[in-house]
Order: C-alpha cells, then sequence, then structure tokens
C-alpha cells in the first residue's frame, strides 16, 4: 500500500461528463482530484496512427490499448474483454483513456423532448422521471455553450436561449435530400458539438469528413477538451489510475476509492465528496467491486436495479443507390435527421425513432465489394467512380423500453490486474421489433422519393447498437426501484454521485451525451447546494 491523498472531491473518470462536473467544482473553489484508468493522448498523435492504420474503417484502431485499463475491441476479433450471457449480445465500444470515449464520437448533441421525460404517465410504458424537461433546461444550454453546439431553431426541443453556433453548412448530399424529400419528411441539419464558425479558440469545421475516429483540427468537442479545460480550472489529474474499490463507514458514507496504478501499486484517496464517472458499464462494475460485509450486493444497489434497466439505442440500415449523383464524403459524417417519428400517441404500441442520415465516404467499403465480385482494372474503376457518387445509407435510432433482465454484472473471468470483467444479459422486446417495422416502411419511401435502385435492408432482427450506454444507475423517485435521486445522488450514500448516461432511466430517441453532462453540470450545482 503506498500513499493517501485526500481532496474535498473526488472524480473517478475523465471523460466528458466527470471532466466537466470537476472543471465546474474546481471554479467554485473546491479542491478536485480527478483519477483516470487510461494514458493521457495526443490529437497529432492519433491523427498520425489513422493515417498509418490499415484498418481505417475501425474506429478504436487509432488509439492506444492497454491490458491494465482494457477497453473492449471487435476487430480483427473480439478481444474478450466483455462478455456475453445472452440472449443478443451487448458489444458497446467505449474508450479508456484521458478524456474518455467521444475523442472518436460523432458529435450529434441533441436534447431530449419533453415527453421523453413522461412515457409512463402520457404512454403506459417505460418510466417517468423524477425531473422535467424544464428542470434541464438550464444545464442543457450550460453544456451546449461548454461543448460549442450549433443547430437549427427547428429541432423539437423547447429553448430559453438561442444555440451557442448557427447550424454547419449543408453538404451537397444533405441538400438534395432536404429538396427531394420535402414533399412527405422534413430532413433537418443535426445538432452537434460542432463549430459552424471559430469557437472557444477552435477553428470552424472544414468539411473533410474524418469526425469518427478523430476530428484532426478539434472543430468537434471532445472529452480531451473537456480534461483540459478541468486542469485548467485547478483540478489534479492523475492518469493510469485504475480505481477499484470504494470504502465506506458505517453510515453508508463513501470514505475513500483505491486504485491501482499501472505497476500495480495501489493507492488511497479520501474525500468529502466522490462523484463516479467511469461511464455507464465501468461504474456498476466498480459498485459491485466495492461489495462489503454490510452491502454484500455491491454498493448503490439495496434496490437490486444496480447495472439492470441496460439500454441503447438500437439500429437497422437501409443502403441504396440514388437515381442522381449526391457525392457521399464531403463535410461532416453525421449531417442531417428526420425528427418527425420521435414523439407521438403510437408510443404506446411500438418504438419512436429518429431517422439519421450517415454521410461517411463508402470508398473502402464499396472497393472492398467491387474487388470481391471480381472487378479489375477500367471496369473496376468506372464502377468504383459510379457508385461512391451514389450510394448512400440510412439509419434508423429505436427508443428501447427499461427492462430490468438487461443489465451488466460481474463475471468469474478476471482482467489483468486481477479485477472481474463485465459481463452482460441483453435482449429486445416487441417494441422494439414493432418500431422495427415501422421504420422499415419509412426506409422504404425514403428510397422510393430518391429513386433507390439496388436496396439493402440490413439483416431482419439483427440490430446495430449505437454506443448510448443508459439505465444501469436509473435515477428514480423511489429508493426500492432506482439507483440515483433526482440529482444524481446513490440513494444509499449520501456523499456519492454519478456523473454518467447510466443515471438516465430511458433512452428516448437521441444520442445520450448532451443529457449526460447536463445532468452532471445539475449533479455539481446540487454538489455546491444550489439544486
Ligand atoms: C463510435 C461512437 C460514436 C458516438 N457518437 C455519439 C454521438 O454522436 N452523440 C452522443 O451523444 N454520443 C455518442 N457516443 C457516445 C458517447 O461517446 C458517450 O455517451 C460518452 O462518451 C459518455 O461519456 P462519459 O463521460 O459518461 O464516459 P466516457 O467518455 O466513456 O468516459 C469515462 C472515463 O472513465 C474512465 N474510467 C473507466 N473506468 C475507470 C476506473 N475504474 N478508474 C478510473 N477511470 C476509469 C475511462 O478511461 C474514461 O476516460 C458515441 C460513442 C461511440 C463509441
Ligand atoms: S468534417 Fe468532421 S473531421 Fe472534418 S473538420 Fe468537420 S468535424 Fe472535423
Amino acid at each position: 500500500m503506498a500513499d493517501t491523498l485526500s481532496a474535498d472531491v473526488v472524480v473517478v473518470g475523465s471523460g466528458i461528463c466527470g471532466s466537466l462536473a470537476a472543471r465546474k467544482l474546481a471554479r467554485e473553489g473546491a479542491s478536485v482530484l480527478m483519477l483516470e484508468a487510461g494514458p493521457r493522448i495526443r490529437r497529432d498523435d492519433i491523427v498520425r496512427a489513422f493515417r498509418t492504420s490499415p484498418r481505417k474503417g475501425d474506429l478504436i484502431a487509432p488509439y492506444p490499448y492497454s491490458s491494465l485499463a482494457p477497453h473492449p475491441d471487435y476487430h480483427p476479433e473480439d478481444n474478450g474483454y466483455l462478455l456475453q450471457q445472452g440472449p443478443y449480445p451487448y458489444k458497446p465500444e467505449y474508450l479508456r483513456v484521458v478524456g474518455g470515449t467521444t475523442w472518436h464520437w460523432a458529435a450529434q448533441a441533441w436534447r431530449y423532448l419533453p415527453n421523453d421525460f413522461r412515457i409512463r404517465s402520457l404512454y403506459g410504458v417505460g418510466r417517468d422521471w423524477p425531473i422535467s424537461y424544464d428542470d434541464l433546461e438550464p444545464y442543457y444550454h450550460e453544456a451546449e455553450v461548454l461543448m460549442g453546439v450549433s443547430g437549427p431553431v427547428n429541432n423539437g426541443s423547447p429553448r430559453a436561449k438561442p444555440f451557442p453556433m448557427e447550424p454547419v453548412a449543408p453538404s451537397y448530399l444533405e441538400q438534395r435530400l432536404m429538396t427531394r424529400l420535402a414533399p412527405e419528411f422534413e430532413v433537418i441539419t443535426n445538432t452537434t458539438a460542432r463549430n459552424s464558425r471559430a469557437y472557444d479558440g477552435r477553428p470552424a469545421c472544414c468539411g473533410n469528413n474524418n469526425c469518427m475516429p478523430i476530428c484532426p483540427i478539434d472543430a468537434q468537442y471532445h472529452g480531451g477538451l473537456a480534461a483540459d479545460a478541468a486542469e485548467a480550472a485547478g483540478v489534479t489529474l492523475i492518469p493510469q489510475a485504475v480505481a477499484y474499490k470504494l470504502e465506506h463507514d458505517e453510515s453508508g458514507r463513501i470514505t475513500a476509492v483505491n486504485y491501482y496504478d499501472w505497476d500495480k501499486v495501489s493507492h488511497r484517496v479520501t474525500a468529502e465528496t466522490f462523484i463516479l464517472a467511469a461511464n455507464a458499464i465501468e461504474i456498476p462494475r466498480l459498485l459491485f467491486l466495492s461489495a462489503s460485509d454490510r452491502f454484500p450486493d455491491g454498493l448503490a444497489n439495496s434496490s437490486g436495479t444496480l447495472g439492470r434497466n441496460l439500454m441503447d439505442h438500437p439500429s437497422s440500415s437501409i443502403t441504396f443507390n440514388v437515381d442522381e449523383d449526391v457525392w457521399p464524403g464531403r463535410g461532416p459524417q453525421s449531417p442531417a435527421s428526420i425528427q418527425k417519428l420521435r414523439d407521438g400517441d403510437f408510443r404506446s404500441e411500438h418504438a419512436p425513432f429518429r431517422i439519421d442520415f450517415s454521410n461517411s465516404s463508402r470508398v473502402t467499403s464499396i472497393t472492398e465489394d467491387l474487388i470481391k465480385a471480381g472487378y479489375f482494372g477500367a471496369a473496376l474503376e468506372r464502377e468504383l467512380r459510379a457508385r461512391t457518387a451514389r450510394e448512400i445509407s440510412v439509419k434508423n435510432v429505436l427508443e428501447q423500453l427499461p427492462d430490468p433482465d438487461n443489465r451488466v454484472m460481474l463475471a468469474d473471468e478476471k482482467d489483468a490486474l486481477g479485477l472481474p470483467k463485465p459481463l452482460f444479459s441483453y435482449s429486445f422486446d416487441d417494441y422494439v421489433h414493432r418500431g422495427m417495422a415501422a421504420s422499415r416502411t419509412a426506409f422504404e419511401r425514403i428510397a422510393e422519393l430518391m429513386g433507390g435502385t439496388d436496396i439493402r435492408h440490413s439483416p431482419e432482427g439483427k440490430y446495430s447498437n449505437n454506443q448510448h450506454i443508459t439505465g444501469t444507475l436509473s435515477m428514480g423517485a423511489d429508493p426500492a426501484d432506482s439507483v440515483t435521486d433526482a440529482v444524481g445522488r446513490a440513494h444509499d450514500h449520501e456523499n456519492l454521485y454519478m456523473a454518467s448516461t447510466g443515471v438516465m432511466p430511458t433512452v428516448a430517441t437521441c444520442n445520450s451525451t448532451l443529457t449526460g453532462v447536463a445532468l452532471a453540470l445539475r449533479s455539481a450545482d446540487a454538489i455546491l447546494g444550489r439544486v
């Protein structure tokens, strides 16, 4: 056992949620220590690693990996960090580096709709939140200013103040979609943490279509910038510090967190207040690892719901060739979407959804397909030019309801530090299947309006997830069926907070990070006695 460190507040995890909560507290005068499992990384190193990577389609490939702070990796094969109990595999991606997973995100930064907070009351499904849209509205704005969010006025979520920036200029593909789908579908520019002009010392997006795995010029916000901002505000950040156990006193107050450095030397940190921000999978894992005689099922788990109600956004997709050249691959990768099916009375019957257009360059995948099909020489070049100008892909993003059987647990198998790995149980219900069927009708109409040919649906019943990991630390008014209260504090431990998308009790139809950050900023206000 080595040293004991101390601070007013200890934050575990330097991702976007933890770093922005830490920054806020440090700016108010608190001493804040932030423990981060992974190493520091630099943008230029990642850009270089991407340029030389033979696996361009693998978003995680340019990022460093260590078995001491493992993250899931599925290419060229599953690295076996996340174990599956079934019946359906749940295979999220996340990064364990300073700044966390948003180093390689798409930067979509939507607010929920007001009705998303009340689906049990309105539609008789899922759960109601213990807070309303109005409670979160000022924190949405605070998050948008910090993250540099740009977006269109008409996006369905009421706002007290304008977006910090105008939307990024639409790409040619986006303009064609807006025009040709207008008779039936309103296509709007996505709300994103992406600069449409110079903002916060970072340049405007120049449209080079590399948003995932890394924006080479930081036009897109990410957790690395949030960690920098936290340190600039006075936060002490300790990288390569893997938290593995919390301690508590007789009353249940948390007294210390123990971490391993990368030489496997254990350190102990004490504080008045603890914030867990290690993401919606690693936080429940840490709480299970911290089980004690007093809390044998893990900390913050008197309800038995810790790690349960795991949700994401299941997706299916359609790919087709448009009847004109639309040139995907110019401008941001996730430019535009259709919002009108996010809410309505149909939510009592089937999942609502957003429809999202991809603008990623398709040169690599089409080249691979053509070579596999036997094309070479002039024919390969001709076909490649034709298809890359016209092939587009459209996906849906569905709401999945909370289900206690969808969960993360501890496996018997251990990682290199001797800590049990995460184990998942996961499946989809008919609410999702019926939503998929409804979205297929919309997909087919979109393909028709775009003059689509060579139409390919993703395999029926096989859904992708979208890394919007929610529910495992659900907030609720009743301590008997939720992990955290309305400010993200553990019902069972008065000085333990969670800054994470995991506290979201329903997943709605939009990407979860902006809401996670807004909730984390609200938790910071609660710690400061302002909520
Ligand atoms: C490819 C991809 C695209 C995405 N696109 C979008 C998008 O467009 N919009 C959107 O809203 N969301 C998107 N997401 C999801 C988004 O990245 C997450 O919602 C977000 O990163 C969650 O932030 P966080 O701070 O809770 O967790 P993370 O960003 O995962 O950060 C958690 C941090 O905790 C650290 N940590 C973990 N365990 C420990 C430990 N034991 N001790 C100490 N530190 C620890 C990790 O190393 C990490 O730095 C995307 C994700 C992926 C993978
Ligand atoms: S298109 Fe994407 S990668 Fe390129 S500058 Fe804009 S945000 Fe960055």
